[in-house]
């Protein structure tokens, strides 16, 4: 990011937003976008483990989503060690519960699992992959703001290792379904410690405006969170295993952590002596950053792994307090980056655009791929930004200000606002999109009655589907046509 306010460097567009740079190299990969194994091959042909993605196209097809097995497992292992790391001398290290809703099928949750890792869910639809792939319920956990009776049964079922009870309602429901299957379920609390964190910065409030868990706030006198831990310690059918947070997503700085921390642990510490209970475990939830683009500039795990440590670290100091075992669930850092989504060029047009005072224009080159807001939501959904290269050979053209769009019948239809790709981009070359690993799978849809793309998992030179793209027989599958 060498480019300084107002000014353009040679060849960039005005049309471009600030922090997009224009490219020295259209063909040079960020590292920080992609798996540690995708690299330019032969012919500038861009490879993922050794496979290169003309492979990749001929036997799946696109648009396809590309995994890196051995960079999912490396990123799993890193966080986990790096946690491992700071909270050693703390609480002899941190459980990481994967966050499944990020991207889940049965092979990654084994993936999870083999690493060392937990895995948390949101649904018994979740639950059912977890089962399928054959985790230990101990191991998993569930999620959610408005659970079912079927699934809280469910969960009850796997023997789950922690249900996160979300309101002092579905407490009351918890505990009544345990006791009638003669059980006991282990239970954390969900509160809300008046921490909101947005992408770059976080705002702290007295309240939190909405939806999910027990509010801290003890303006009416006793706060929601206070209560549930006094009814859960007298109830029989639950085993208080200790509080939970999640104070958003998309974070890059760890100073959202460490007040969340704080808060909790000194919330903790004061249930702890006034109803003399044992709450031996804490968890700070996911939230972690990633790069989007190269404007992002996430903190490497250990960073805010010590960053957190230090506060745990001091505030049990400070409270005198036996620390908690610490667990985290990040989704997004550990598979957002893994992946990219292949794409074929379609349609190709150039608009010129108005310069503000419109007696300038500029062009802005539509390039038009085979998938789109069905495979990813996100820049709809979310204004999310992304990035693409050229991915099946190499261009010496000079980079044009394009824009990456989808096949669906929607303007809004943007898989990448604005990224400078090569001029010479035609219909029939591959692009690919990195960063897709995380809450696009997931989100995928039918809009348009587009199948959704399978999954292919990379490692060592070889190639394998993990999850089947839908075919038209899918689409119509549950059409009784009555
Ligand atoms: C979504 C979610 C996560 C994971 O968030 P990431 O941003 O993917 O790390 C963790 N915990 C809870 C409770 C969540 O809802």
């Amino acid at each position: 990011m060498t480019e300084q306010a107002g000014v353009r460097e040679t060849g960039g567009s005005e049309l471009a937003p600030d922090w997009l740079a224009y490219p020295t190299n259209a063909n040079e990969l960020t590292p920080k976008l992609w798996a540690h194994d995708v690299e330019r091959g032969e012919g500038g042909q861009l490879t993922v483990a050794g496979v290169s993605v003309s492979e990749l196209k001929a036997r799946f097809g696109s648009p396809l989503y590309v995994v890196s097995e051995a960079d999912f497992r490396t990123r799993a292992r890193d966080f986990k060690d790096a946690f491992d790391a700071a909270f050693a001398d703390i609480c002899g290290g941190v459980d990481v519960d994967y966050a499944g809703k990020s991207f889940l099928c049965t092979e990654i949750a084994r993936w999870v699992d083999s690493e060392g890792l937990r895995l948390d869910t949101c649904s018994g639809g979740e639950l059912a992959v977890a089962a399928r792939a054959g985790l230990d319920g101990d191991r998993l956990g569930l999620h959610g703001n408005n659970k079912s009776d079927a699934e809280i049964n469910r969960a009850l079922e796997m023997k789950l290792g922690r249900i996160v009870v979300d309101s002092l309602a579905e407490l009351d429901r918890v505990a009544a379904i345990a006791a009638g299957r003669g059980e006991r379920a282990r239970v954390l609390l969900r509160l809300t410690p008046g921490v909101h964190a947005h992408t770059h910065e976080f705002i702290a409030t007295a309240h939190e405006d909405q939806k999910f868990g027990l509010s801290m706030s003890a303006d009416d006198g006793v706060s929601a969170a206070e209560q549930a831990v006094a009814t859960a310690a007298g109830y029989a059918s639950i085993d208080l295993l200790g509080l939970h947070c999640h104070i958003g997503s998309q974070i890059f700085e760890p100073e959202g952590f460490e007040l969340a921390a704080e808060r909790l642990l000194t919330f903790l510490d004061a249930m702890q002596r006034k109803y003399a209970l044992l709450l031996p475990e804490l968890d700070l939830g996911g939230g972690y950053g990633i790069a989007y683009t190269a404007a992002d500039t996430p903190r490497p795990a250990a960073d805010i792994a010590n960053a957190m440590a230090a506060v745990v670290r001091a505030t049990c100091q400070r409270l005198d307090l036996a620390a908690p075992r610490i667990s985290i669930e990040p989704g997004r850092a550990i598979v957002g980056s893994t992946t990219f989504t292949l794409y074929e060029v379609g349609t190709l047009k150039t608009v010129n655009v108005e310069l503000e005072g419109g007696q300038v224009t500029r062009p802005r080159r539509y390039v038009s791929v085979d998938g789109g807001m069905s495979d990813n939501a996100r820049p709809v959904l979310y204004d999310a930004d992304y990035s693409a290269v050229l991915a099946g050979r190499a261009s010496a053209a000079a980079p044009a200000l394009s824009r990456v769009v989808g096949k669906h019948c929607e303007s809004g239809d943007i898989v990448v606002r604005d990224v400078y790709l090569p001029g010479d981009v035609v219909a029939g070359d591959l692009l690919a999109v990195p960063g897709t690993g995380a809450y696009c799978w997931a989100l995928a849809s039918n809009y348009n009655y587009v199948p959704r793309p399978p999954v292919v998992a990379v490692r060592d030179g070889a190639a394998r589907l993990m999850v089947r793209g839908e075919t038209e027989d899918d689409l119509l599958a549950r059409d009784l046509g009555a």
